[in-house]
């Protein structure tokens, strides 16, 4: 049941300036903002901090079904041994089912009960299919890459433009070819490029398409 919240699904590959143009337009709108991608991020990262390998279903299903607040806090998450270990517990079905509750209770029930903003792989396509704006942000590979590459030098941490490129290429894969929940553009979604727009353009281009509405 979906009361009187307006629900923005974004959907996308990783560096498509998803999230980034998620948390602008909760800010600019008023919305509750959930980053999905941080809850797979937090069970993979609950499995390797208690020693379990990220392919370990039970293990995994258990970390899922039992995430604290305080595992969300973890300060490694944004590193991108949490992003292949998400994606790595993502393809688990039990672990996607788990987390399907909680993340739908926030978008039918937002914090602040204007409206959610949802940025992940399967918003439109399982979290929300009935949202009333569905995008699907995606850019190059290269550019993306080109992206993450920048970001990780901008914190001061050392990253290779090959490795940055594979590790990207196996995680899209993974998200894509997996049996639930892949990562596809939803029914009625809009599709973005943002191969060619600067976060300002998107952001511009987003805020009329959800006021045209
Ligand atoms: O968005 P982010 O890069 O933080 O996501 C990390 C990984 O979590 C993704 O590569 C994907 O495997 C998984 N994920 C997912 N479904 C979501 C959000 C993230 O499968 N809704």
């Amino acid at each position: 049941m979906k009361d009187n919240t307006m629900i923005i699904a974004i959907d996308g590959p990783a560096a498509a300036g998803k999230g980034t143009l998620a948390r602008r337009l909760a800010s600019e709108l008023g919305f509750d903002y959930l980053d999905t991608g941080l809850i797979y991020r937090a069970v993979g990262m609950k499995l390797a901090h208690a020693g379990h390998d990220p392919s370990d279903v039970i293990a995994a299903e258990r970390a899922a079904r039992t995430l604290s607040p305080a595992d969300l806090e973890a300060p490694d998450l944004r590193q991108d041994e949490a992003a292949q270990a998400a994606s790595k517990v993502a393809v688990i079905p039990g672990v996607r089912a788990a987390l399907l509750e909680f993340q739908r209770n926030f978008a039918s029930h937002p914090p602040g009960a204007k409206g959610a903003v949802l940025d992940g792989r399967d918003i439109g396509t399982v979290v929300c299919p009935a949202a009333d704006v569905k995008l699907f942000v995606t850019a190059s590979l290269e550019k993306r890459a080109e992206r993450r590459l920048k970001e990780l030098q901008e914190k001061g941490l050392e990253a290779i433009h090959s490795t940055v490129l594979a590790d990207m290429r196996e995680r899209d894969e993974r998200d894509r070819n997996r049996s639930v929940a892949p990562l596809v553009p939803a029914d009625g979604a809009v599709v973005l490029d943002t191969s060619d727009l600067d976060a300002d353009q998107a952001f511009a281009w987003t805020l009329a398409h959800i006021r045209s509405k």
